[in-house]
């Protein structure tokens, strides 16, 4: 499990180790074509900020080559916002105080129709809070079962589960599976999870290995930027996605910076990142893997994703609703978090096409399931 591994890291020594990282080792790493953790090291940390340009010109280029001018594209659909944790900066804390939606079935089919008539997505991205009792693998293979027959791609963003569970979701249509650690820092993790299911640091990180033994065929990734340290967090990060790709070397990986966007309860991110550092770190991991796929989502502004579009991102959402019947059932609903893209799918695609890029709807068939 990876929480071994982990152990083996220290969060200080690793964050000391990016910022000692000089010009020379910034071009060692450009130099190469197969990175290291360490190489990744250098790409990230302040040494590299003057070599912006020739990182992007590497990762435009690798991009290309390995994916082509396309971008794939995905629509979350949260189905309930109904949640027993205290995550210090989400909007659906247990202890706001707001009436929680569970879609029913009738709704989540309702919720599908809208999607289709925004675009032609085939991924679906099904979200929910954490709350087993009102919103457990029942209830989300019954989801699953009335999205199958609109969309070809279906993943879900949910709880950790187990393994067993996992593959029960699997034999309901479930291809891919997106989990955010937050972050990787141990001590710190339970000051922004202080209670419920998710302030257990261990369930939740080794809830990837769950994933890989179930045969997820697509597990996505990501540190939630605005907690900790973003340099030793996407660290520990690529030390993690290594482990995953040389245990389950069947499944294919996607990364994700979110960057704390406002949300009900007003948090303040510890961490600001700038764009410049969100291309930097972009770059970084592209160069350093050829194969994950890069995707942003809508709290990212439209400018910022029409720019970086080229340069390494892989797939993006685009008029996303955070709330729970947000598409069509309850429209005025609270958002998980406020989006900063409010472009209309048509209108993101038609920039898509604008930059010389194909767009992307479906990739993946329910016969290969
Ligand atoms: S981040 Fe997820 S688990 Fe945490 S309070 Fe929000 S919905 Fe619940």
């Amino acid at each position: 499990m990876f929480s071994e591994v982990l152990s083996q890291y220290d969060w200080d020594s690793t964050r000391q180790a990016i910022e000692s990282k000089t010009e020379h080792d910034v071009l060692r790493a450009l130099s190469k074509e197969r990175l290291s953790v360490d190489d990744f090291m250098a790409l990230v940390s302040p040494a590299a900020a003057p070599f912006l340009e020739e990182m992007a010109h590497r990762s435009r280029e690798i991009t290309l080559r390995r994916f082509g001018r396309t971008v794939s594209m995905y629509i979350p659909m949260y189905i309930t916002n109904s949640c027993t944790n205290s995550c210090v900066y989400c909007g659906f804390n247990r202890h706001n105080k707001f009436d929680r939606v569970i879609l029913t079935p009738e709704q989540i089919e309702r919720e599908c129709r809208a999607i289709k008539e925004l675009g032609p997505f085939d991924n679906l991205l099904i979200v929910t809070g954490e709350n087993p009792k009102v919103a457990g693998v029942d209830y989300l293979e019954c989801a699953l079962r009335i999205c199958r027959p609109y969309f070809n791609n279906l993943s879900i963003e949910v709880m950790p589960l187990k393994s067993i569970e996992y593959a029960r979701l699997i034999a309901s249509g479930l291809n891919g599976v997106v989990c955010f650690q937050e972050t990787y820092n141990r001590s710190r993790y339970k000051v922004y999870h202080p209670a419920g299911m998710k302030s257990n640091f261990e369930w939740r990180l080794n809830g990837y290995d769950r994933m890989g033994q179930a045969g997820v065929h697509k597990i996505g990734m990501g540190v939630l930027i605005g907690l900790e340290d973003w340099r030793t967090d996407v660290t520990m990060m690529a030390r993690h996605l290594k482990y995953l790709q040389q245990h389950y070397w069947q499944t294919r990986f996607s990364v994700n910076f979110p960057r704390m966007r406002p949300a009900e309860g007003g948090f303040q991110p510890n961490v600001v990142m700038t764009d410049r550092e969100l291309a930097q770190l972009t770059f970084a991991f592209r160069i350093f893997d050829p194969d994950v796929d890069i995707s942003y989502s809508t709290r990212e502004s439209p400018e910022f994703r029409n720019n970086m579009m080229s340069l390494g991102v892989t797939s993006m959402s685009a008029g996303s609703k955070t709330d729970p019947g947000g598409y069509s059932v309850y429209p005025q609903s609270l958002e998980q978090f406020a989006v900063s893209d409010e472009r209309s799918p048509e209108k993101v695609a038609a920039e898509i096409h604008r930059m010389g890029y194909e767009v992307v709807w479906k990739d993946w068939d329910r016969s290969f399931d």
